[in-house]
């Protein structure tokens, strides 16, 4: 059975990155996957295709009385499926609406069945989670959502909002949490920040990825690490943790922190910050 896996968070916090990995380890490891980019942007599969972009269902759509398989499925490292869902001219119409059209598109066409797919992992933009964005969670197109955020307050809050969101519908069919993908943990203390945030919204943390040299390598020569530099340290911590959402079973309804709650978390560990930078704290007990 096919197995459908949303990724959202935050813009820059590394969404495409990371999903662009886990795919291309899951092509390596011998199954069938597409990405499917769900960001206006429209760069999430580049490093999956040597940097360059493709063509998106809805400018596709807009330019071809019918549209074909061909015209908005293309593929790149490993055999890997890659479509991008577009956006409208900023400034004019929906992005979230452009979300629904072009998965109902791929639906329609059948495309999941007839390249007998393992995984189709989206790729979703989160700064909002307002009903478009919410597409893959509220139609329950995806099982399991994941998102992938680092200790900053930004991504947080993005995470937090996301929760709700997945609250909102869980009793109406919506995709469950999977977890958090804590991404740039360098510093003690952001590990530290993150592991509390999960204890307290009730879900975790799938895999802790380091920032490093070797994605900003891998980037410039439009590549994954997985593709780029297959025997680095990593390479490896994105082969496991692939792995690990290939693997996930177990998703659950989060407990998001009400704003205000959110906020005195946060400012909570403002002072804390200096102790955890020396080493003075390690655990999650704060105040
Ligand atoms: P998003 O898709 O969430 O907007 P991207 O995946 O495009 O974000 O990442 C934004 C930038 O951060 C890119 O230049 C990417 O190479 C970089 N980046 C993301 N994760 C890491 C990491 N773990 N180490 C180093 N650079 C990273
Ligand atoms: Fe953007 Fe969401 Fe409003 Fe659509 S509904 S225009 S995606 S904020
Ligand atoms: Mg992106």
């Amino acid at each position: 059975k096919i197995r459908q896996i949303a990724i959202y968070g935050k813009g820059g916090i590394g969404k495409s990155t990371t999903t662009s990995n886990i795919s291309a380890a899951l092509v390596k490891a011998g199954y069938r996957v597409m990405q499917v980019g769900c960001d206006p942007k429209s760069d999430s599969t580049n490093t999956l295709r040597g940097g360059t972009y493709i063509p998106t269902v809805l400018d596709t759509m807009r330019e071809k009385k019918t549209v074909k398989p061909g015209d908005i499925v293309y593929q790149g490292f490993s055999g890997v499926y890659c479509v991008e869902a577009g956006g409208p001219a900023p400034g004019v119409g929906c992005a979230g609406r452009g979300i629904i059209t072009a998965v109902q598109l791929l639906k329609q066409l059948k495309v999941f069945e007839d390249l007998e797919l393992d995984y189709v992992i989206y790729d979703v933009l989160g700064d909002v989670v307002c009903g478009g964005f919410a597409v893959p969670i509220r139609e329950g197109i995806a099982e399991h959502v994941f998102t992938v955020s680092s200790a900053d307050f930004m991504a947080i809050y993005a995470a937090n909002n996301l929760f709700k969101g997945i609250k909102k519908y869980s009793n109406s069919g919506g995709a469950l949490l999977g977890g958090v993908i804590a991404n740039s943990i360098n510093a003690p203390y952001a590990k530290v920040i993150i592991d509390d945030f999960v204890e307290k919204t009730s879900t975790q943390v799938v895999g802790y990825v380091p920032r490093s040299v070797t994605v900003t390598q891998s980037e410039l020569q439009g590549k994954t690490t997985i593709e780029a530099f297959p025997d680095s340290a990593q390479a490896q911590v994105y082969m496991s943790l692939a792995e690990t959402i290939a693997n996930h079973t177990q998703s659950k309804v989060p407990s998001p922190l009400e704003v205000q709650d959110l906020r005195d978390w946060a400012a909570g560990w403002a002072d804390n910050l200096v102790a955890l930078e020396t080493g003075e704290i390690r655990s999650a007990a704060q105040g």
